[in-house]
């Protein structure tokens, strides 16, 4: 879709988890170029909510609609190769290999229904062209010096960016962050953000889960916030600020 065009939108999503209702009938719009930021306390339902949009779990009810087909009830492999593409809570990594070899191994795994085996087996021409683009990635992201240190050896903040290369090494339309600040010192924070920035400016369209509120209000185009698995609220980030309904129940003011 054209930048400003609806591009996801989760249309009255619901997860239960036995008796407990995890994610309440909740909608919301990511528009074309747009980073929408998901707030909201722990247990809130963002994490849930993510992995409905992104396949990982099966929606309870409800509709997902990404470019304008209706992705519930496929799998995370088949929307991903529709051009979603997204990083976990906790960063999954090789440690013991090189930050270049886990982009490229990344980017294999989500674009082909092949294992971490079955790499070894490439022709010399596949894995040329998968590394060229781990490269492409990590230069894209300002991590072209890192590229071969040990994913083990690195902070935590270039840890979380080498799992931006690895999402985006299957060329994204949309891109899902699950708390990428979280435990990331300030520097690092900021050195994330001016990534997401660039992305942005890129034309890319980020949906960002995030408990970091400061993180989030400079970043981000909307916000839709949670609260025990409701939706509070959508908004730009000053409607979202002065919202009573969002300082009463979120920021506890
Ligand atoms: P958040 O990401 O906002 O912290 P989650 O989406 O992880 O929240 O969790 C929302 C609620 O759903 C919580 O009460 C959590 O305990 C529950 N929950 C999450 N995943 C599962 C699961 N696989 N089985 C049962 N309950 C779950
Ligand atoms: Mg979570």
């Amino acid at each position: 879709p054209a930048v400003g065009e609806p591009l996801l939108e989760a249309r009255a999503v619901r997860k239960e988890f036995g008796g407990l209702v995890a994610v309440n009938d909740v909608s919301f719009t990511i528009r074309a170029g747009d980073i929408m930021g998901l707030i909201g306390p722990n247990g809130a339902g963002k994490s849930t909510t993510f992995n409905l949009v992104s396949g990982v779990l099966s929606l309870t009810k409800g509709e997902v609609i990404f470019r304008g087909q209706n992705v519930g009830g496929m799998s995370s492999r088949e929307i991903a190769r529709k051009g979603m593409s997204r990083t976990f809570q906790h960063v999954k990594m090789i440690p013991e290999m090189t930050v270049l070899e886990n982009v490229a191994l990344g980017g294999y795994l989500r674009s082909s229904s092949g294992t971490a085996r079955a790499m070894l087996r490439l022709d010399r021409a596949e894995e040329k062209r998968l590394f060229a683009e781990a490269e492409r990635q990590l230069t894209r992201i300002g991590m072209a010096d890192k590229m071969h240190e040990l994913a083990g050896n690195l902070a935590l903040g270039p840890q979380r960016l080498m799992e931006i290369a690895r999402a985006l090494a299957t060329d994204p339309a949309l891109l899902l962050l699950d708390e990428p600040a979280a435990g990331l010192r300030l520097k690092e924070k900021q050195a994330l953000a001016e990534v997401l920035r660039q992305l942005k400016r890129e034309g890319l369209s980020i949906l960002l889960v995030e408990h970091d509120m400061d993180f989030v209000m400079g970043l981000v185009d909307h916000i839709t916030v949670m609260e025990f698995g409701t939706k509070l609220i959508s908004g730009t980030p000053a409607e979202v600020q002065a919202s009573p309904v969002v300082r009463a129940a979120y920021l506890g003011t």
